[in-house]
């Protein structure tokens, strides 16, 4: 058995077309919101996802609709103003991929339950034949870290005694495939594994409320910890009504102020 940390790591985040939103803000007669604008909000993601909001209403400036008689000019204003009222569809124009590696089964099937605004790519336990029992062993083990571990050790022997009744330097790849799977049936439920997840902010704001709240699991709770700490720093206007609250675990939970946007 190895023990090991769940691990987040940011690998992909929306960027804007820069020349495509000039052409933009000429098509809309909004060249001087957009020079003011950018050098007011410099983050690509944030500045999309006002754009957007803006070219709904056409209010990137007094006068371009005759209805629109005072713009919030401000990205801070404007953004909080859209998280207050709940227009959250717009956030769904920009995503982030994660790659979190090293949780277990458990944690992914918690993960993938949120479907919306989401796309997943999980490591394939039926082509990927583990060579050990790599596991991440919870605080509330830990005074049963031995027996924790006899455990694992017994699993990966028997793993090992099955797989060797057969003879894999024979087999094609489809049956090697078909062993593989059949045989994760007796790994546990905490082994190590692999998953990329994007999404896009409206969902991430709502599954960082959701999966760190004292109720859910720990695993779980402590990735979208890391999750809510990255996207606090990277989307500081999107993410500015967050507030973490350690828990009795050490643990945090992170509290927005406008809920489910
Ligand atoms: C602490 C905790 C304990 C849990 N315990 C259990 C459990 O014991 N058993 C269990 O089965 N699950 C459990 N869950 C999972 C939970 O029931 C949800 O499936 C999961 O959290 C996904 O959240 P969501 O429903 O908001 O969906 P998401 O996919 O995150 O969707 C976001 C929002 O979009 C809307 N939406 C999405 N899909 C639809 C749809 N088809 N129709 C209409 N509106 C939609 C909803 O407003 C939804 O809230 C638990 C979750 C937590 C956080």
């Amino acid at each position: 058995m190895r023990e090991i940390e769940p691990q987040v790591i940011k690998i992909a985040e929306t960027n804007l077309c820069f020349e495509g939103v000039q052409r933009m803000a000429e098509f809309y007669g909004a060249q001087d919101w957009l020079k003011r604008s950018r050098e007011l909000q410099p983050n690509d993601t944030e500045f999309l996802i006002e754009l957007a909001g803006r070219s709904c209403y056409r209010s990137f400036g007094v006068g371009l609709n005759p209805n629109v008689t005072r713009i919030r000019d401000n990205p801070k204003d404007y953004l909080t103003n859209v998280l207050e009222k709940g227009d959250g569809s717009i956030l769904e124009h920009a995503t982030v991929t994660f790659a979190f590696l090293n949780v277990s089964r458990i944690f992914t099937h918690e993960l993938v339950r949120h479907r919306t605004g989401t796309a997943i790519s999980q490591e394939s336990l039926r082509y990927l034949r583990p060579r050990d029992i790599d596991i991440w062993l919870p605080q509330d083990l830990k005074t049963v870290s031995g027996e924790f571990e006899a455990t694992i050790e017994e699993i990966k022997a028997r793993y090992r005694g099955l797989e060797s009744k057969f003879d894999w330097d024979q087999m094609n790849f489809e049956q090697k495939k078909r062993i593989t799977s059949a045989l994760r049936r007796i790994l546990p439920n905490g082994l190590a594994t692999n998953i990329i997840w994007s999404a896009n902010h409206r969902t991430i704001r709502w599954v960082i409320e959701m999966r760190t709240d004292p109720s859910a699991e720990i695993e779980i709770r402590t990735v979208f910890g890391k999750v809510a700490e990255i996207c606090m720093k990277d989307y500081p206007i999107l993410y500015s009504d967050f507030t973490p609250k350690q828990l009795p675990d050490g643990t945090f939970q992170y509290v927005p102020k406008f809920s489910k946007v």
